[in-house]
C-alpha cells in the first residue's frame, strides 16, 4: 500500500516552509539594511579622518609660519645675543606680542646647542614647564601626560642674519593641540568631544596617524533609516508568526477538524454498517463538507437498502428451493429441515413425535391412464386437502411424486389417530371425478409414533417405521391409517434396511460396490460435454443411491471415508484409462471432507491427469460460507494447481448471494429447485434470472440442474446459464455417453 500522510503533518509541513521562507526574507532584509549602515558609517568614517587630518595639517602649516616669523623677529636675535632679562623679556614682552597666541602655553627660546635659555638665568623659580630643558632631534612631536597635559610641541631652528646657514638658535612652542583644533575648524563629520590618544608619553609625526582616536558622528538619517528597518524586521516578523498561526486555526477549523469529523463520521458507518438508521452528527461550516456528509449518509443509506433487497431475495431463494412448484406445500428439502430442526430441538424439549406419511394408491397406473395433466392436478388437490384438513400451523410437504408427510408434535396417539382419520376421509371424499377419474381414489397413511421421554435412537427411527407403516397400509385393503408397532421389525422391510446398512457400511469401510454413474453437463454455446460423477452401490440385483446412502453416511458420518474410497475408485479408473481421454469431470466432496487437512493431498494423485481431464470439484454452498476463510485458503490452492471449483446447490442455502463475490468458485450450479421453479409465477421466475444475472455478471460459469424438458431447457438458456445439466440432456450412466445415446 502506498503510504499516505495525514492532512495535519502537510499543513504543519507546509506552514514551517512558508514561515522559513518568509523569515529569510525578513532577516534577509535585516542583514541588507545592516551592510547599508555600516557603508553609510564606513564613508562617514573616511570623511572625519579626511577632515581630521587636513585641519591637523592646516594648523601645522598655520604654526610653522608663525614660528617663522618669530624666529625673524629682532628681539628673538637680541635674547640670543644678550639674554639676561630673558625672563622678563618673555613673560611681558612675549606674551604682549602678536607673536604670543592664546593657544601657546608656552614659548621658549633655545640656544644653538638645544639647550632652554631660560635654565642660563639662575635664581629664577622655574614655574611647571611643558617644554623641555633640551629639545631633542625632532621639530615637531606630541608630548601625552594624562590626564591634563596634552602638548604640541614645535620648534624652528633660527638663522644668522649674516650666515643665513648659520643655526644660532631655536624657537620652541607648546601648545595645547586639541584646543587649537577646535578654536581653529569646523567639524561636519568627526566627533570632535571624542578625539583622543589612545596612549601617553612621547609621540612623533609618524605615529600621529596610529595613535589618535577619532570616529565621525554618526548620521541621523541613517540611524533613523536603520531604527526604521529594524523596527520594521521585528514588526514582520511577529506579523508572519500570528498570521501563521492564525491561518493554521482557520484551515484547522475549516478543512482539518471537518475532515477528522467526516473521517470518524464514515467509521461510523462502517461500524454501525447493518443499523437502519445512521445519524447525522458533526455540523460543518463548509457548505461542500456538508454535502459530502449528506451524499456519504445517502450511499450508506443505499447501500443498506441494497443489502436488505439481497437478503430478501437469498430468503425467497430459499423459499422458493423448499416449496413444491406443483402444489406450493414444502418440498423434501423443507420436510428434511424441519425433521432435523425437531430431532435438535428434541434434546431439551423432549415431547410426543407423529412421523405422518401419506402416499396415493396406485398413483403410477392413474398417471398413465389419465395423463400427466391429471396427475399434477390430482397431486395439487391432495395436497389442498391434506392442508386443509390439519389443524391449522400444521404442515404438509411434498417429499415424492405422490408422497406427502407431516410431522405432529404433543399429541397423544388416540388424537394422532384423529388427525389421519380425518385428513384420510377428507381425501377419499373428495369428488376426483371432477377430474374425469373413474376409479375410486384411495390413500393410504402410515405413521411413526413416540411417546414421552424416548431416548433419541428410538426417535431417530421414526422415518424408517413409518415406512414399514406405509407398507402396512398399503398392503391392507381396509386399515389405510397403520401405526408402526414393534413386531412389524421381522419384516421384509426391517431385514431390507438391515441389509442396506451393512452394504453402506462395507462400502465407506473397504471400498467394495462402489461405483461411479456419469452425467452429462452440456455447454450451452459450444455444445462441449463434461460429466459429474455420482456414487452408486451397484450390486448384483439392485443399484443403491445416494439418497439412502448419504443417510446412513451422515448417521455414522463417514463421510470422509466415503469421500476418499469414491476418489480412489474414480483415480483408478483413470489408471486403468476406462475413462476416454480429454473427458471433463465433475466430483462431489462433502463439507467434513473439504474441513481435514489433508484436502489438498487427496488430490494430488490427480495432479498428473490435468493435463488431459478438466477436473471439477463440487461443494455445497453451506459449508462455503460457513467457514469462508479456512476454505478459500484450501480452494485457491487446488485452483492454482489447475482444478476447478464448483458450487453445488446454489439457492438452498440461506445466505449465498450476500457472499458471491467473494467465493472462490469457478462455476455456480443452481439447485434443481430453482430450475424447475422457472416454470411458476412470473415473479418467481424474474427472481431466478435476476440472481443468474448477477452471477453470470460475476464472471462465474452457471449450470442450470434437473433439466427434465425442452421448456426448461428453453427456460433456462433464457435466464443465462452457460450449461445445463438434467434428464432432459442425459441421465447418469454406468459409462460417460454422450447425449442421445444414453438410454
Ligand atoms: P448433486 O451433486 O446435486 O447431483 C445431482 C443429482 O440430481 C443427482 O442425484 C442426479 O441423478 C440428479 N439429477 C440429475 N438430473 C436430474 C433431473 O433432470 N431430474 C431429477 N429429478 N434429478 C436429476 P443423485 O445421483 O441421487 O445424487 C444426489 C446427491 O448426492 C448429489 O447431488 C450429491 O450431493 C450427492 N452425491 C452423489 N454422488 C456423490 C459422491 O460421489 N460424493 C459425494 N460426496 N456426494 C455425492
Ligand atoms: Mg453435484
Ligand atoms: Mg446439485
Amino acid at each position: 500500500m502506498k503510504r499516505s500522510i495525514s492532512a495535519k503533518y502537510v499543513l504543519i509541513g507546509f506552514m514551517v516552509v512558508a514561515l522559513s521562507l518568509l523569515l529569510t526574507a525578513n532577516f534577509g532584509l535585516y542583514f541588507e539594511g545592516q551592510k547599508i549602515q555600516q557603508s553609510v558609517h564606513d564613508t562617514a568614517q573616511i570623511e572625519a579622518q579626511k577632515e581630521l587630518f587636513s585641519a591637523i595639517d592646516r594648523n601645522f602649516k598655520s604654526i610653522d609660519q608663525q614660528l617663522k616669523k618669530l624666529t625673524e623677529w629682532d628681539e628673538v636675535h637680541q635674547q640670543l645675543n644678550q639674554s639676561s632679562y630673558y625672563y622678563y623679556w618673555r613673560d611681558q614682552r612675549l606674551k604682549d606680542s602678536e607673536y604670543f597666541k592664546p593657544y601657546y602655553i608656552e614659548l621658549d627660546i633655545y640656544q644653538a646647542d638645544k639647550l632652554k635659555l631660560s635654565h642660563l638665568v639662575k635664581d629664577q623659580q622655574l614655574a611647571a614647564e611643558a617644554l623641555p630643558k633640551h629639545l631633542n632631534s625632532q621639530s615637531r612631536y606630541f608630548l601625552i601626560q594624562p590626564p591634563h597635559h596634552d602638548y604640541l610641541i614645535v620648534s624652528h631652528a633660527v638663522y644668522s642674519r649674516q650666515d643665513p646657514s648659520q643655526v644660532i638658535g631655536h624657537v620652541a612652542i607648546a601648545i595645547d593641540f586639541f584646543e587649537l583644533l577646535a578654536q581653529d575648524n569646523q567639524f561636519y563629520y568627526l566627533d570632535f568631544p571624542y578625539l583622543h590618544f589612545n596612549r601617553s608619553g612621547f609621540i612623533g609625526m609618524h605615529q600621529l596617524k596610529d595613535a589618535l582616536e577619532y570616529r565621525a558622528i554618526s548620521n541621523p538619517v541613517s540611524d533613523h533609516l536603520w531604527n526604521l528597518i529594524e523596527g520594521f524586521v521585528v514588526k514582520f516578523a511577529l506579523i508572519i508568526l500570528a498570521t501563521t498561526l492564525i491561518v493554521f486555526g482557520f484551515i484547522k477549523l475549516i478543512f482539518l477538524d471537518p475532515l477528522q469529523k467526516l473521517s470518524l463520521f464514515v467509521k461510523g458507518l462502517r461500524s454501525q454498517a447493518h443499523a437502519n438508521q445512521t445519524e447525522v452528527q458533526a455540523s460543518f461550516v463548509l457548505e461542500e463538507h456538508q454535502n459530502l456528509q449528506k451524499q456519504l449518509s445517502e450511499y450508506h443509506h443505499a447501500l443498506l437498502d441494497a443489502q436488505a433487497q439481497l437478503s430478501q431475495q437469498n430468503q425467497k431463494l430459499w423459499q422458493i428451493s423448499r416449496t413444491d412448484p406443483l402444489t406450493e406445500v414444502g418440498n423434501r428439502r423443507a420436510f428434511d429441515d424441519a425433521w432435523h430442526a425437531l430431532l435438535q430441538q428434541y434434546g431439551s424439549q423432549p415431547t410426543t413425535i407423529a412421523y405422518m406419511l401419506f402416499d396415493c394408491d396406485h398413483f403410477k397406473a392413474l398417471n398413465d391412464t389419465y395423463g400427466h395433466q391429471v396427475g399434477d392436478e390430482l397431486i395439487k388437490i391432495s395436497a389442498q386437502t391434506l392442508q386443509r384438513s390439519f389443524p391449522a400451523g400444521q404442515n404438509i410437504y411434498r417429499i415424492g411424486g405422490d408422497e406427502f408427510a407431516s410431522l405432529v408434535v404433543d399429541k397423544t396417539v388416540d388424537e394422532v389417530e384423529q388427525i389421519a382419520q380425518k385428513a384420510l376421509s377428507d381425501l377419499i371424499s373428495y369428488p376426483f371425478v371432477q377430474l374425469d377419474i373413474k376409479e375410486k381414489v384411495s390413500f393410504s397413511v402410515g405413521v411413526g409414533y413416540a411417546g414421552h421421554n424416548q431416548a433419541i435412537e428410538n426417535i431417530e427411527v421414526l422415518p424408517r417405521q413409518a415406512d414399514i407403516a406405509m407398507y402396512k397400509a398399503k398392503h391392507s385393503p381396509h386399515n389405510k391409517v397403520h401405526f408402526y408397532q414393534h413386531g412389524h421389525d421381522t419384516s421384509n422391510q426391517s431385514l431390507v434396511s438391515n441389509k442396506r446398512l451393512n452394504q453402506v457400511l462395507t462400502a465407506a469401510y473397504t471400498g467394495q460396490n462402489i461405483c461411479l454413474h456419469y452425467q452429462p453437463i452440456l455447454n450451452i454455446k459450444t455444445q462441449d460435454i463434461y460429466y459429474e460423477a455420482l456414487v452408486r452401490l451397484q450390486f448384483e440385483d439392485e443399484t443403491v443411491f445416494p439418497s439412502d446412502i448419504f443417510t446412513i453416511i451422515a448417521h455414522h458420518r463417514l463421510e470422509v471415508e466415503l469421500d476418499q474410497q469414491i476418489l480412489n475408485y474414480l483415480l483408478s479408473q483413470l489408471q486403468q484409462k476406462r475413462l476416454p481421454a480429454n473427458i471433463g469431470l465433475s466430483v462431489n466432496i462433502s463439507a467434513k471432507t473439504l474441513l481435514q487437512p489433508f484436502i489438498v493431498d487427496l488430490f494430488e494423485p490427480f495432479l498428473v491427469y490435468l493435463k488431459q481431464h478438466k477436473i471439477v470439484i463440487e461443494i455445497t454452498e453451506s459449508i462455503l460460507i460457513e467457514h469462508i476463510q479456512d476454505v478459500s485458503f484450501v480452494l485457491n490452492k487446488l485452483r492454482r494447481q489447475g482444478f476447478l471449483i464448483a458450487l453445488d446447490d446454489f439457492g438452498s442455502g440461506y445466505s449465498s448471494i450476500r457472499y458471491l463475490a467473494n467465493m472462490p468458485v469457478d462455476i455456480v450450479k443452481f439447485d434443481m429447485t430453482l430450475t424447475h421453479a422457472l416454470n411458476a409465477d412470473l415473479k418467481t421466475q424474474r427472481l431466478i434470472q435476476s440472481t443468474a444475472h448477477m452471477i453470470r455478471e460475476a464472471g462465474y460459469e452457471l449450470v442450470m440442474e434437473g433439466v427434465e424438458t425442452q421448456q426448461q431447457l428453453e427456460l433456462a438458456t433464457q435466464a443465462g446459464a452457460t450449461n445445463i445439466q438434467g434428464y432432459y440432456i442425459g441421465r447418469p450412466n454406468f459409462k460417460p455417453n454422450p447425449p442421445g445415446l444414453v438410454a
